[in-house]
């Protein structure tokens, strides 16, 4: 059983294509600019226990209009048992109605995802957060003490071709935009293989605290952004 907090039947902004995607609810990091608070704890009542079976029962309807099925959340790595489950049962049903579905995870990546091999084969690929490369902003950001693992994982997840996209949240004066483009670039280089990044623009609907009334960056501060990624040779999305 996981612990789900929404299913969308059908989502066109959880990754490419039209996509089925489960929320699960818990998150192991605090994110000020969080537009999801009600996910963060590991229960909730609007959050429910659901099988595998159940959410296939969901989703076997939508398989025709389907490219796949995104998981994400609160952090969805918190429950890797579950989710290695959903995504055999997800490519199985694929291979019997002879529509192949891909399996996605959308991952904070704080959990190392070498340590869970069975959910990397049947897993195509990872839509990988960071929040910030400078750990002292990282912390002040997320509440964690480190973001070690994360950038473990962007390597590792890149050498074995996981990584589906590098998303990161574009917040003027508190996240390190800059730098993190370019220890992006140089990881890629590092390991020879690019994937596509994107930079997603703050908001701040549905954010509490402090950075509720946060300004969103300018058109202009997400070109320079866009411009800078350009010339570090990373292909790159404004959201
Ligand atoms: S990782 Fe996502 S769900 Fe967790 S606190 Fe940060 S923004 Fe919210």
């Amino acid at each position: 059983m996981a612990i789900v907090r929404k299913l969308i039947s059908q989502s066109t902004v959880d990754g490419p294509g039209n996509r089925f995607a489960v929320f699960l609810q818990g998150c192991n990091i605090r994110c000020a600019y969080c537009h999801n608070p009600e996910t963060q704890a590991m229960h909730d009542d609007e959050a429910h226990e659901m099988s595998v079976v159940d959410v296939i029962r969901e989703l076997e309807h939508c398989v025709p209009f389907l490219r796949g099925v995104t998981v994400s959340g609160g952090e969805c790595m918190l429950q890797p048992e579950w989710l290695t489950e959903l995504f055999l049962a997800v490519k199985r049903l694929g291979q019997i109605r002879n529509h192949p579905l891909t399996c996605l995870v959308d991952s904070n990546g704080t959990i190392p995802f070498s340590h869970y091999p069975e959910l990397m084969q049947v897993c195509d690929g990872v839509m990988l957060d960071v929040k910030a490369w400078d750990e002292a902003v990282y912390s002040r950001l997320t509440g964690a003490p480190s973001n070690q693992v994360v950038r473990e994982n962007l390597g590792w997840l890149l050498g074995c071709d996981k990584l589906t996209e590098v998303r990161i949240v574009c917040l003027s004066g508190r996240v390190d935009v800059e730098t993190i483009l370019e220890n992006i670039a140089e990881t890629f280089d590092s390991i020879g293989r690019k994937a596509p990044v994107r930079l997603i623009r703050f908001r701040p609907q549905g954010v509490v605290g402090e950075l509720s009334n946060h300004p969103m960056p300018s058109d202009e501060q997400m070109n320079n952004y866009a411009r800078f990624a350009h010339e570090l040779g990373l292909g790159v999305t404004i959201r």
